[in-house]
C-alpha cells in the first residue's frame, strides 16, 4: 500500500487566495492592507530563504511589508529601537523577528520586547501563555499549519492518539497542546524518550519536529496512520524531512511530503495572524 499524500502546496494555494481576495476587498474600500514587518539579523542561509519566502507570500497577497536584513554584530540597542519603533507604527500588524539570533543577541528578551498584539508568530510568553489557557489570541504558525492540514484530510482528532516527537518551544509544545485542544490523546516524546518505536507504533497521528534526517523509518509506524513531518534538513544539498519517506510511505495511510508539505502552510498561517492582529488593533 502507498501512502495518500497530504499536499500543503494545495492547502496553501487555497487559504492564500482566500486571503488575496480579503486584501483586495480592503483595499477597494479604500482601506489599508494588512502590514508585515520582517526582521532577519546576520546571514544564515536557511533564514535567508524563509524571510524571502515569506516577503514574496505577502507581496502576493497584497500585504504591505517591511524587511530589514541587519548584519550579523548589529548591537542589541539598534535592534531594540528598531522593534521599538515598529511597534509605535500604525502601518504594521505583525511583527516577525526570524530565529535563530546571532549569539550576541539575546533572543528572548529581543521577543519579549515585540508587543503581544503584534506577535504574530505567537512566541512572547503571554502569548503563549494565553494558548496554554486555552484561549488563543494567534496560534503558533508551524503547529497551526498542521492543524489546518489535519482539518482537511478531515482528521476527527477526538479521542486519537497523538504522538509528537520533540519538545521545542516553536514546535512540539504548542503542537501537544493543539491536538490537546482537539480532544486527541497525547504523548510528547523527546531525545531522552525510552521505547520510542513501540510509543509510536500504537499511534494513530504521529508528528516528528527533532531535525534529524529520515529518523522515523518503516519499522517505527503502523498501518493506518497518519504522519506529519516537519524536519527541514539539507542532505547533500537536497531538503529532506526526518521521516525516511519512501518506507514509512509504503505503510501508513497518509504523509506529508518534504517539501511541499508542512512548510508552505507556516507562511499562510503568518499571514493568517497578521490579518488576525490587524483586526484585533482595529478593535484596539
Ligand atoms: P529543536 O528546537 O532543535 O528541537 C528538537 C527536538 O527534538 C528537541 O525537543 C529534542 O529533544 C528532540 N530530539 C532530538 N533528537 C531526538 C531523538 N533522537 N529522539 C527523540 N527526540 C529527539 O528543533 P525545532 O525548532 O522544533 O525544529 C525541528 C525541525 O523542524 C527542524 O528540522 C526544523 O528545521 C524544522 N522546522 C520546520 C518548520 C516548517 O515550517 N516546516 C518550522 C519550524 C521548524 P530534547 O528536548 O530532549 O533535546
Amino acid at each position: 500500500m502507498t501512502a495518500r499524500i497530504i499536499d500543503g502546496r494545495i492547502v496553501s494555494k487555497t487559504i492564500q487566495e482566500q486571503i488575496a481576495v480579503e486584501v483586495k476587498q480592503m483595499l477597494d474600500k479604500g482601506l489599508q492592507p494588512p502590514g508585515l514587518a520582517v526582521i532577519l539579523v546576520g546571514d544564515d542561509p536557511a533564514s535567508q530563504i524563509y524571510v524571502r519566502n515569506k516577503k514574496m507570500a505577502c507581496i502576493k497577497a497584497g500585504f504591505y511589508h517591511e524587511e530589514y536584513l541587519l548584519p550579523t554584530l548589529t548591537p542589541e540597542e539598534d535592534l531594540k529601537k528598531l522593534i521599538i519603533r515598529l511597534n509605535n507604527n500604525p502601518k504594521i500588524n505583525g511583527i516577525l523577528l526570524q530565529v535563530p539570533l546571532p549569539n550576541n543577541l539575546n533572543q528572548q528578551s529581543m521577543l519579549e520586547l515585540i508587543s503581544p498584539e503584534k506577535d504574530v508568530d505567537c512566541f512572547h510568553p503571554i502569548n503563549v501563555g494565553n494558548l496554554f489557557l486555552g484561549m488563543p489570541r494567534f496560534l503558533p504558525c508551524t503547529p497551526a499549519g498542521i492543524m489546518e492540514l489535519l482539518k482537511y484530510e478531515k482528521v476527527d482528532l477526538k479521542g486519537k492518539k497523538a504522538v509528537v516527537i520533540g519538545r521545542s518551544n516553536i514546535v512540539g509544545k504548542p503542537m501537544a497542546m493543539l491536538l490537546l485542544q482537539g480532544n486527541a490523546t497525547v504523548t510528547i516524546c523527546h531525545s531522552k524518550t525510552v521505547q520510542l518505536p513501540k510509543i509510536t507504533r500504537e499511534a494513530d497521528i504521529i508528528v516528528v519536529a527533532i531535525g534529524k534526517a529520515r529518523f522515523l523509518t518503516a519499522d517505527m509506524v503502523s498501518p493506518g496512520q497518519i504522519i506529519i513531518d516537519v524536519g527541514q534538513n539539507k542532505v547533500n544539498d537536497k531538503l529532506c524531512g526526518d521521516v525516511e519517506f519512501d518506507g514509512v510511505a509504503q505503510k501508513v495511510a497518509a504523509i506529508t511530503p518534504v517539501p511541499g508539505g508542512v512548510g508552505p502552510m507556516t507562511i499562510t498561517m503568518l499571514l493568517k495572524n497578521t490579518i488576525i492582529a490587524m483586526k484585533l488593533q482595529q478593535k484596539a
